[in-house]
C-alpha cells in the first residue's frame, strides 16, 4: 500500500515542515502489525512529494487481531488483501508517523499549518463496492476533485477480469490537517472489512476526526455506519451527536439491515425520537420548572437539550445503567466523571425502585421511556418512589402506544419495539394507569400524543402529563 502527498505551493519542501519528516531521509515506523516507511520521491522548490509505504507483516496482523476466527487453519488468514490496500491500518499508520500534522500543529511553519495549499493525493489501492462511485461522493463535497481508476486482477492475465480495487487520486486546496483527517476516516469508511474490533472509542476517534466537515456532509449517515461497521448502538450514538437524530423504531429494523450496504433505510423514518424529545422539551420549559429530574436518562439525550434552557438550574439524570451514565457524561462533556460534576448538571446511579432522598424537592421529573421496561409489579414501585416520595409538581412520562404497532412493517402482531420491554400499552391502558396513579397521589393527568397521527390507532409515542393538585390550588 503506497500513500503519496505532493504540493506545488512554494517553497514546496516546506511540506517536510507540516509533516515533521525531513524530505532528505528516509525513516521507517513501527506501526504494530508492520512498518511505515517514510521518503520523499521528489523535493525542489517547486514540487515536493512525501511518500508512506505501508509493509503489513501477515502474521502479525493474523496476532494482533483476537477477532480473527482461530478454530479453524485458513490460508485466507494469512493471503489477504490487507497488506496491500487503504484500510484502518493506513489510519493508524497516519496517526502514528503524522500524528503532529493531524493535530493541526507545525512549530517552524505555523501559518502554513493554518492555511489551504495545492494538494494531491495518491492511494495506490482502495477497496471499494460497485463501480468506485462512492470515493467520488465521500471525497468530492470536501473539495476534492476526485479521479479514480479501476485496477485490473492481473495485467498479464486480462481475462481475470477488473478487481474491487481503484487506484485514486485527489485534488485539491486543502489545509495538510485536514485532508489527513479525511483520508484518516474515508479509508476505513471505504474498506468494508468487518473482521477488527469496533468499540466504544472508535466513536470518540470519529467525532474527533471528523470535527468541521463530517457535521455537514451529505453522506454522513452512510459515513458514520460504514466507519463503525455497522455496529447500529455506536452509530446512532455518533449519529446523534452528530446533531442527527434517530427514531427508537430504529431497533425495529429489518433483519439484517445491519450489514445491509448503506444502511440508508433508516433515514427514512420519521424522526420519531426528536418529536418525542422536542414535546417533553416543551412541556417542561412551558412548565416554568427550575429544577428537573430525568428519570431513566440513558445516554443524556434530555439533559443535553434542557442544559440550553438557562432557566434550569438544576438538571439531575438518573439511569440503574452505569455504561449508560458513562456515556451520558461524555455527551454531556462532564470531566472526570463520577468525581466532578458541573454544578447545574449531575449523573447518579440509581433504581427507581428505592426510595432516595436525592430525587426529593424538584420541580419536575421526566420519565421518558422508561416505564415499558420495568415488570408490572415494580411499576408499582416507581410510582410510589415517584409520585408518593419524591413527589415533583410536574411528571411528565411517554410510553409508546401499542395500536401503532400495525403500522411498523417490520413487527408481526405481538411484537414489542424493543426486546428490553416489559409491555406496550394501548391508549386505553396507558389512561387506566395514569388516572389511578393521578387519583392516588394527589395528581391532576393530560394526554397528548406524538409523532404522526393515524386514524383509529392514534400516534406512536403517548404522553402523560401529570400535575401536582395541591400545588396547582396554591397558584
Ligand atoms: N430516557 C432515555 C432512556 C430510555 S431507555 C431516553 O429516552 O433516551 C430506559 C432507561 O431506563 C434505560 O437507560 C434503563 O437503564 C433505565 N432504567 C430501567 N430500569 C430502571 C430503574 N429501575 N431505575 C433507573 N433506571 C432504569
Amino acid at each position: 500500500m503506497l500513500l503519496t502527498i505532493s504540493t506545488t505551493y512554494q517553497p514546496a519542501t516546506d511540506l517536510g515542515f507540516l509533516l515533521y519528516k525531513h524530505p532528505q531521509r528516509a525513516q521507517s515506523f513501527d506501526i504494530g502489525s508492520g512498518k511505515a516507511h517514510v521518503f520523499y520521491p521528489e523535493a525542489n522548490e517547486e514540487k515536493c512529494t512525501a511518500a508512506m509505504v505501508l509493509e503489513m507483516d501477515p502474521v502479525k496482523l493474523v496476532r494482533g487481531n483476537e477477532n480473527v476466527r482461530h478454530e479453524a487453519w485458513t490460508l485466507e488468514q494469512y493471503v489477504n488483501d490487507r497488506p496491500y490496500v487503504a484500510s484502518s491500518f493506513l489510519s493508524v499508520a497516519l496517526r502514528e508517523v503524522f500524528g503532529t500534522a493531524m493535530g493541526g500543529t507545525c512549530k517552524d511553519r505555523p501559518q502554513l499549518a493554518e492555511t489551504a495549499i495545492p494538494l494531491e493525493v495518491h492511494l495506490s489501492a482502495v477497496p471499494c463496492p460497485g463501480d468506485g462511485e462512492l470515493i467520488g461522493e465521500l471525497f468530492e463535497p470536501l473539495g476534492y476533485e476526485v479521479e479514480v481508476e479501476r485496477i485490473t486482477l492481473d495485467s498479464e492475465f486480462r481475462e481475470w477480469g477488473e478487481s474491487s480495487y481503484f487506484a485514486v487520486t485527489l485534488r485539491g486546496e486543502q489545509r495538510l490537517t485536514d485532508m489527513l483527517s479525511h483520508v484518516y476516516v474515508l479509508a476505513p469508511v471505504l474498506d468494508g472489512d468487518k473482521h477488527y474490533w469496533v468499540g466504544d472509542d472508535e466513536v470518540d476517534k470519529l467525532l474527533r476526526h471528523g470535527e468541521g466537515w463530517l457535521e455537514e456532509h451529505p453522506r454522513q449517515e452512510t459515513i458514520t455506519r460504514r466507519y463503525l461497521k455497522y455496529q447500529r448502538s455506536l452509530a446512532e450514538e455518533a449519529l446523534e451527536e452528530l446533531g442527527d437524530d434517530e427514531d427508537e423504531a430504529a431497533e425495529v429494523a429489518p433483519s439484517g439491515s445491519e450489514e445491509s450496504d448503506e444502511g440508508d433505510d433508516v433515514e427514512e423514518r420519521v424522526p420519531l425520537n426528536k418529536q418525542r424529545m422536542d414535546a417533553v422539551e416543551g412541556v417542561l420549559v412551558n412548565s416554568r420548572s427550575r429544577s428537573v429530574l430525568d428519570l431513566g436518562c440513558g445516554e443524556g439525550k434530555l439533559m443535553k437539550r434542557l442544559r440550553r434552557h438557562k432557566q434550569f438550574e438544576k438538571i439531575v439524570g438518573v439511569d440503574v445503567s452505569f455504561r449508560s451514565l458513562e456515556r451520558a457524561a461524555r455527551k454531556l462533556g462532564l470531566v472526570g466523571w463520577p468525581d466532578f460534576q458541573e454544578a447545574r448538571v449531575v449523573l447518579y446511579q440509581g433504581s427507581l425502585l428505592f426510595r432516595d432522598r436525592r430525587l426529593e424537592g424538584f420541580d419536575a421529573a421526566a420519565l421518558v421511556e422508561v416505564i415499558e421496561h420495568l415488570d408490572p409489579p415494580k411499576l408499582a414501585t416507581l410510582e410510589e418512589t415517584v409520585f408518593e416520595h419524591a413527589r415533583p409538581r410536574l411528571v411528565v412520562v411517554t410510553t409508546p402506544n401499542r395500536e401503532f404497532n400495525t403500522q411498523y412493517e417490520n413487527m408481526s402482531a405481538g411484537d414489542m419495539r424493543h426486546r428490553d420491554h416489559r409491555f406496550e400499552w394501548s391508549r386505553e391502558e396507558f389512561a387506566g394507569w395514569a388516572d389511578r396513579v393521578a387519583d392516588e397521589n394527589g395528581y391532576k393527568v393530560a394526554y397528548r400524543g406524538i409523532g404522526e397521527k393515524v386514524d383509529g390507532v392514534g400516534t406512536p409515542t403517548q404522553m402523560a402529563v401529570f400535575q401536582r393538585v395541591e400545588e396547582e390550588d396554591n397558584e
